[in-house]
């Protein structure tokens, strides 16, 4: 575990220096285990700092975020909540816990993923979807087994809330215990599968637990999940960018030039500030 400025507790579950390639287009998985923050007066979370050339999305459990952006984006999320924000071209941001939140302290919980773009979308405007719970579809699973939230792509007929520039599925799964599911998938896609809570068997009998991430082949158009107890789960598949993927800190891009001219359209203030 290590802390991403004084807010956010994390775990990195992979990050595109180890399995970039292989999990196209996620690049990057941070997972903020349950954590209780004590009631406080400081502001808790990152001051501005940029990115370019992908996505951050952002899936609160529990706690509360705000942020705000160079692109004049701004927004408070709460459990169930989802923030997609792309920054492509360029854009200085702030996470913070909410005021409220420090006031009152309690668990925070919250996963944030990094999803890249295409090349020829990398330099696109930048952008921001806040997805309140509300408007995320939860498709109720039969037999009582559970449930699905769509945060983007489809399931059983449902579309997700979100829109995304290469296909992507991204499914809260909540599983009961002894119960399994079926998922439809893309053949060729990659996928993968965080335990949040409980323990699940794979396909193949493969065990996964809490803070683990289940990798599956690309071959194949499904996958099966069976609840050991009870499960909370955060199902990824996209469709692969088959392009270079050079990466520094917070910049994502395809090539080493690019990645310069990153730093110094930042450093020039051409990514646009607070
Ligand atoms: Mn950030």
């Amino acid at each position: 575990m290590h802390w991403v400025g004084n807010g956010f507790p994390v775990r990195s579950i992979f990050d595109y220096n180890n399995l970039g390639q292989e999990l196209s287009p996620f690049l990057l998985l941070d997972y903020a285990a349950p954590y209780e923050f004590p009631p406080g007066k400081e502001a808790r979370g990152v001051g501005g700092h940029p990115h370019r050339g992908f996505e951050t999305v952002t899936v609160v459990y529990q706690g509360e975020l705000e942020h705000r952006d160079s692109a004049g984006n701004g927004g408070k999320i709460g459990p169930g909540d989802v923030q997609w924000m792309t920054a492509a071209s360029g854009i200085v941001h702030e996470e913070f816990h909410s005021k409220e939140f420090v006031q009152k302290g309690g668990p925070m919980q919250m996963v944030q993923l990094w999803i890249n773009l295409p090349a020829k979308d990398k330099r696109a405007k930048a952008g921001y979807q806040t997805l309140p719970k509300a408007q995320i579809p939860n498709v109720m699973l039969p037999d009582n087994a559970g449930s699905v939230r769509v945060i983007s792509g489809d399931f059983e007929g449902q579309n997700g809330a979100a829109k995304t520039f290469t296909p992507i599925n991204l499914w809260d799964i909540t599983l009961n215990a002894g119960k399994s599911v079926e998922l439809p998938l893309t053949d060729g896609h990659n996928t993968a599968v965080l335990v949040l809570q409980g323990k699940v068997d794979a396909n193949d009998g493969q065990q996964a637990g809490a803070t683990e991430l289940a990798v599956f082949s690309r071959d194949g158009d499904r996958i099966t999940l069976t609840a050991k107890s009870d499960a909370k789960l955060l199902l990824m598949s996209g469709q692969p960018i088959h392009e270079p993927i050079v990466g520094y800190g917070p910049f994502v891009m395809n090539t080493r030039s690019e990645i310069q001219q990153a730093f110094e359209d930042f450093q020039e203030g051409r990514m646009g500030d607070l």
